[in-house]
């Protein structure tokens, strides 16, 4: 017997995963050290919570947007018809506790787009992606490839399920599977150039608690390989028809020219750096340090510096990124009419706002931010933020 298969046989009076000692490749420490991202706290979100802390999971990080309604009560074993109005990741986090007081678990509530820090996925050790949208799972698959971390995917309707498992290098990635309909209907929703957030909101899925169980129970098994280190089948989906009651896999083909297949390379760690503590300026010189005097520093999205009011002259200030504004935020509050964007993507050391901190140009903690010189580039991660930012309790 190698060391991994020796059966650990402790009290069950006092050991709750006393049973799982009798599974030959369990290994209650890997799960106890185990980080795992949530994406999602709806009617699969809440079935792989769940799972996640009957298993005893280290660290639970929940991320999600959304607030309790009627409507979710019927699928979600978290919730209680009192936690109607509250934020889910909140009340899924309460009962997750109240389920298993050794999981320590952090809320997140925002939107997993445009809000959380790149970095956030390279330090945790799965992501599990409970989603009704294909924007937010192309958005995690891209944030997975660039650091390189594998994640689940799920998805339900009615009495049918996929699950799948993807990993940056090996089989197709999610946006392999999209097909020019997929992308139609994703830039329908973008076209706008201020984003509507709403209608992103309203893909409400016909489904039962059954097919999220079942989809679930899957996504945190296959996450409980990856943590094992166990044979997955990346790139391939396993498809449940809860109809004719049909299991089966099938592969994607990879795509050869596929937008998701970039890493970010090289990663710096800068473990005195942190969003709210250090300046566009601050960042620039030690990006100039390493790269040379012409350096500047990139954002992926455009950053909206000011909105100016033609009709007015009123110059407004906002520094945030234009993906997080609404639509009604051109409208200026002086006069009514609509104003013009300010925008900017890079910082080159001329710009008058250079004590801004990171945070203060809508950098989120542990963001990662690309600096260049030329064809040289470095991303550089604020990792000061995480002892605050992945802090479990
Ligand atoms: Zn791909
Ligand atoms: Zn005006």
């Amino acid at each position: 017997m190698t060391e991994a298969e020796t059966i650990v046989i402790t009290d069950p009076d006092s050991d709750r995963y006393h049973t799982f000692g009798y599974i030959s490749w369990w290994q209650q420490e890997v799960v106890r050290n185990a980080t795992v991202l949530v994406i999602g706290a709806g009617a699969l979100g809440n079935e792989v919570i769940k799972n996640l802390t009957l298993m005893g999971i280290g660290n639970l990080l929940i991320a999600d947007f959304d607030t309790i309604e009627d409507s979710n009560l019927s699928r979600s074993v978290l919730f209680r018809a009192g936690d109607r109005g509250r934020r889910k990741v909140d009340a899924a986090a309460e009962a997750a506790k109240a389920i298993n007081p050794d999981v320590k678990v952090k809320a997140w509530h925002g939107d997993i787009n445009f809000e959380m820090g790149l970095g956030v996925f390279r330090h945790v050790d799965a992501i599990i992606g409970c989603l009704d949208n294909r924007e937010a799972r192309l958005s995690i698959n891209r944030f997975s490839w660039a650091v390189d971390r594998p994640w689940v995917d799920g998805a339900i309707q009615e009495l049918m399920g996929i699950v799948r498992v993807f990993r940056p290098g090996e089989g197709a990635c999610y946006e392999c599977t999209l097909t020019d309909l997929d992308y139609q209907i994703i830039n329908l929703r973008y076209s706008c150039p201020l984003l509507a957030r709403q209608d992103i909101l309203m893909g409400k899925v016909p489904t039962t608690p059954t097919s999220a169980s079942i989809v679930a129970a899957f996504q945190t098994q296959e996450a409980l390989k990856l943590l094992h280190d166990m044979e997955v089948q990346p790139g391939k989906a396993l498809m449940i028809n809860g109809l004719t009651n049909d299991i089966y896999i099938t592969e994607y083909p990879v795509k050869e020219f596929c937008m998701s297949h970039s890493r970010l390379e090289p990663i710096v760690e800068l473990p005195e750096a942190t969003a709210e503590g250090t300046t566009l300026a601050g960042l620039l010189a030690t990006a100039r340090e390493r790269l040379g005097p012409e350096a500047v520093l990139e954002f992926d999205s455009e950053l909206v510096v000011s909105m100016d009011c033609g009709a007015c002259g009123q110059n407004e200030p906002i520094f945030q990124r234009m993906a997080r504004l609404y639509e009604d935020a051109a409208v200026c509050p002086n006069c009514g009419a609509k104003r013009e964007m300010r925008l900017t993507h890079r910082i080159s050391g001329e710009e008058e706002f250079l004590d801004r901190t990171l945070a203060g140009v809508d950098v989120p903690p542990l963001g990662i931010i690309r600096a260049r010189n030329g064809g040289e580039r470095v991303y550089y991660e604020l990792t000061g933020d995480k002892a605050t930012f992945l802090q479990f309790a």
